[in-house]
């Protein structure tokens, strides 16, 4: 591939800001279009956190890339006046022995593999140190202190500037409404003014909105709402991270996962669920009895948190592929459109690497992660089965 492609980025979340950067930095023309404002309050990158972990079961890879990740993260802190990542460490909780097979064990197991420390939890462990538990709850899990979380909103506005410093023409407030094609060659968009922009590559990094502008994807990913919960509890204290670190409780059985109070005095509670299937441009409001069921997890597990009052809630949509990985790969059939996409619902973590696999797909060159992320289709079976799980 040339050195100097001019190209296309069509949307500002971590994809789209991550791929701008690197390709930018590897001398490429960027031009970066998004509705804006940057970070956009729809974007599944817009939050006040996001969990950090390389905690992935029995999946090393997606491990492997988080230990790259990881040292990025304490770069960008250092580079930052103030740090936005903050390994206050992983809280997993088993509610019985850990068993093999099961999430919890095989992230323990695979930690002890790869070098890392993790700390075994007992109920009374867990009564000691992290006191807003239901201790009786848990007889089992682990502390992992190499994780954390990120202020997710904030480290996209130090992207947007890291792409403006990088040369990118980033375009707030216009949009791609389709893609212009000379015969089956992607030539670049039309935008929201009107305009035709042209490009050798245009790069797909629009989430949840991406099978929107090509429905190549629409057997691949699916919108699924994820509900989110803001907590304003009276005794802060006890959620502090030294004592209430990002948690995971019995995750794969409950979904829910949670964060440590900020600074504005804010706990977050949401769940990794089926989900509900919406349209991406629906409104984010949670559905009817979304709070009564986050409360009922809480009076049960964190007692203190179930009577706090609610500051706020919302849904933020995964852009959910078939298997669960990302797809950062040329289009087969459509030369010069690259997908960067299909975070469903773990993608933020690894921003600080997303950008060198997109760059290293766009440039032809070799990446040992890009093949998990390669275009792939669902058997027609899966097709099948996820029609049916979706209703
Ligand atoms: C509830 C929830 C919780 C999550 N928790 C975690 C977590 O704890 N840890 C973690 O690692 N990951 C988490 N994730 C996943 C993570 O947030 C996403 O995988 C990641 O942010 C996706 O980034 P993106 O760039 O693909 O999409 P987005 O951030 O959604 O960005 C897409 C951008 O495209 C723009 N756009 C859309 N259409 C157009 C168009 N036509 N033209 C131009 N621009 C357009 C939008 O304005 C938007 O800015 C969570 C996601 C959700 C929904």
């Amino acid at each position: 591939m040339g050195a100097n492609l001019s190209i296309i980025v069509v949307g500002a979340g971590v994809f789209g800001l991550g791929s701008a950067i690197e390709l930018a930095r590897r001398g490429h023309t960027i031009t970066l279009l998004d509705p804006g404002p940057i970070p956009h309050p729809r974007a599944a990158s817009t939050d006040i956190s996001k969990a950090v972990r390389m905690d992935y079961g029995s999946d090393e890879l997606y491990m492997a890339l988080m230990e790259e990740a990881f040292e990025v993260w304490d770069q960008w802190n250092r580079e930052w006046k103030e740090a936005l990542y903050h390994q206050d460490g992983f809280l997993v909780l088993s509610p019985s022995e850990m068993k093999p097979g099961s999430f919890e064990y095989e992230s323990f197991q695979m930690l002890r593999k790869r070098g890392h420390s993790a700390e075994r939890l007992s109920s009374k462990i867990l009564r000691s140190r992290f006191p807003a538990w239901n201790a009786e709850k848990y007889s089992d899990g682990y502390f992992n202190p190499r994780a954390g979380w990120a202020e997710s909103a904030k480290v996209v506005e130090q992207l947007a500037r890291y792409a403006q410093a990088a040369g990118v023409s980033v375009r707030q407030n216009l949009s791609a409404s389709s893609l212009s094609m000379d015969d089956r060659r992607v030539t670049g968009v039309v935008a929201t003014d009107g305009e035709r922009y042209s490009a050798d590559v245009v790069i797909l990094a629009t989430g949840t909105w991406s099978p929107l502008l090509s429905n190549r994807l629409s057997t691949m990913i699916s919108h699924v709402a994820q509900p989110i919960f803001y907590f304003h509890p009276k005794n802060v204290d006890l959620y502090k991270a030294r004592v209430f670190p990002v948690w995971a409780a019995d995750l794969s059985n409950t979904g829910w996962y949670g964060f440590p109070v900020t600074s504005d005095g804010t706990v977050k509670v949401s769940n990794h669920g089926p989900g509900r299937k919406v349209h991406p441009d629906d409104n984010r409001e949670t559905a009817a009895g979304d709070e009564v069921w986050c409360r009922k997890f809480l009076s049960d597990n964190l007692p203190s948190l179930a009577e706090a009052p609610l500051a706020g809630s919302r849904t933020c949509l995964y852009c959910d592929s078939w298997d669960g990985n990302f797809y950062i790969d040329y289009d087969p059939e459509f030369p010069g459109l690259v997908y960067a996409t299909g975070g469903s619902g773990h993608a933020f973590k690894f921003t600080p690497v997303l950008g060198r696999i997109v760059a290293d797909v766009v440039e032809r060159k070799p990446n040992p992660y890009s093949s998990r992320f390669a275009w792939r289709k669902p058997s027609a079976q899966t097709v099948k089965e996820q029609a049916r799980f979706k209703g």
